[in-house]
């Protein structure tokens, strides 16, 4: 049976006070729930990567970055390395988020080279794909979606896939408050899994979780996570109010 993930993306978001309050309350709540086959995720900035591993430590629930250098070290001034991320209590990385790929030009080239040197270090990778809008209207978005897949994904072992997160994120969904409905989710993550079938064979690819990412909130939520395809979520605005993230891993 897949795991059951809810990772929230907290983003340029919130300062040391503000990231240690949300951590506390979010960890308390999964913690008196004790949740079964689910595992929580929490994305904070760098800065607060440490002070929220300690805060959640005991609760079960996983602290992650939300990016990490293709370069392994040295002379890369203003880059964070994926060993460093370990080495301050992370245990998970987001890679190839469409904030990252539009503002930051990463290519699906690059996001292979962040994947291998999350995947050396012992870094869980949620790799992030999605197509924008006009993929979507002008329906190349399955193949858009696969390219992403194949591009960064494919040189990996069947050793590295298993480690390996994946989360259809649709670009137009982002912030947007407009998610898609669970059948246009389903659709790509059924081809997601298809794809990883055809490349990997059916029993790893049945074994990878695939989330859905895109204004998921507490009221799409349960609608989104009932569909076979749909092994969880990334969560950015709703997983910045304790109240919400929680409402939203109570749906799965
Ligand atoms: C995200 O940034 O990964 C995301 C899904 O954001 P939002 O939930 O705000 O659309």
């Amino acid at each position: 049976m897949r795991k059951k993930i809810i990772a929230g993306n907290w983003k340029m978001n919130k300062n040391a006070d503000e990231a240690l309050g949300l951590a506390k309350e979010i960890s308390i709540k999964c913690k008196a729930e004790s949740l079964v086959n689910t595992e929580v995720m929490l994305f904070p900035a760098f800065p607060f990567i440490p002070i929220v591993s300690e805060q959640v430590k005991d609760s079960g629930v996983r602290v992650g970055a939300q990016n990490n250098s293709l370069h392994k070290s040295g002379a890369y001034t203003g880059e964070v390395s994926a060993e460093m991320i370990v080495s301050c209590g992370a245990d998970s990385v987001l890679v190839g988020h469409s904030e990252r790929r539009q503002y930051f030009a990463e290519t699906n080239h690059v996001l292979a080279e962040k994947i291998n040197r999350a995947l050396e270090v012992g870094l869980q990778p949620i790799y992030c794909c999605g197509e924008v809008l006009e993929e979507r209207d002008n329906g190349t978005f399955l193949s858009v979606v696969e390219n992403q897949i194949a591009q960064a994904l494919y040189h990996l072992s069947e050793n590295e896939i298993k480690k390996t997160i994946i989360a259809y994120e649709p670009v137009w969904a982002i912030g947007t408050g407009r998610t898609a409905s669970a059948e246009q989710a389903q659709e790509v993550h059924a081809h997601i899994r298809k794809v990883l079938a055809d490349q990997y064979g059916k029993e790893i690819a049945d074994t990878i979780p695939i989330l859905y990412g895109g204004s998921c909130n507490p009221t799409n939520a349960k609608a989104l996570f009932s569909m076979p395809d749909i092994d969880g979520g990334l969560i950015g605005g709703a997983s910045l109010k304790a109240d919400d993230f929680y409402a939203i891993i109570q749906s799965i």
